[in-house]
């Protein structure tokens, strides 16, 4: 998959998607990432991309222009129109769901907004989509652009070291993780669960099944509601809620 992200600032997104994980992947082409500089597409002399909003009001906003031609010049490259992605507040917010259909498409391209945001012109000309990371306001777009490509590329094959790893991870079928546990056993006399080192694996998933409903029916109950469960979670659930009902 290719994912080009359009910002004022490729440098810092380029340090961050190098590192690590997503670093790893890029470099051995699991996916592409690259990125652009909006303000190389500014025709005056200042190359000067934002201006004052009509109407009034705080701040500056992006031109519609630079943006325009920097996402023309990336058709180009790719061959194929991306689907095109604003991250902005006013966008639908993001779900574990709509990352999984984005990473079945061949290339993505995303648009990181600075100052008060873009120009309305260029978001009804040219983007297909807007996104929002959740509800407060960042001081730009790079922050949720790397949020979104980075959710995005760890569903791609060879970009986790356990290519299925993400199945059994919070959201990816609409339950909450359960906890996890590392050495030592015992630690400020807090102790791992002794089913977690007996060594029975069945009993091991039935415990981290039930962790898993009672923790997702404690903090994000809502999430039940989309969960594929079995009758036996459905019967674990009657028990979770009745305990917690006699609290
Ligand atoms: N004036 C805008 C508003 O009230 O909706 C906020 C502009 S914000 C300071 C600058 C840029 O940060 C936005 O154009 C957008 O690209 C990005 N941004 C801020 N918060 C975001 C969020 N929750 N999700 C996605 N992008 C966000």
């Amino acid at each position: 998959m290719r994912i080009d992200i359009l910002t004022l600032f490729p440098e810092m997104c380029d340090a961050v998607m190098s590192e690590s994980v997503i670093g790893r992947a890029r470099k051995k082409g699991a996916v592409e990432i690259n990125f652009h500089q909006i303000r190389d597409f500014a025709v005056n002399k200042h190359n000067q991309v934002d201006d004052t909003p009509y109407g009034g009001g705080e701040g500056m906003l992006m031109m519609a222009q630079p943006i325009y031609d920097c996402f023309n010049k990336v058709c180009n490259e790719t061959g194929e129109r991306p689907h095109f992605i604003y991250m902005s507040p006013v966008g639908k917010t993001l779900t574990q769901e709509r990352v999984k259909e984005l990473s079945k498409l061949p290339n993505i391209a995303i648009l990181c907004g600075r100052y008060e945001g873009v120009d309305q012109r260029v978001i009804d000309e040219i983007v297909d989509e807007e996104i929002s990371i959740g509800d407060y306001v960042v001081t730009g777009g790079e922050l949720p652009a790397m949020i979104l490509a980075d959710a995005v590329s760890r569903m791609l094959p060879g970009v986790l070291s356990d290519s299925q790893g993400f199945i059994g991870e919070s959201h990816y079928s609409s339950l909450l993780e359960y906890p996890q546990y590392t050495k030592p056993v015992s630690w400020h006399d807090r102790e791992v669960p002794e089913v977690l080192y007996s060594g029975h694996h069945a009993k091991i998933e039935e415990w981290q099944r039930e962790q898993s409903l009672e923790r997702t029916f404690l903090r994000r109950p809502e999430l039940l509601e989309k969960a594929e469960l079995s009758e036996k979670d459905k019967k674990i659930l009657v028990k979770i809620k009745e305990k917690h009902s006699m609290k």
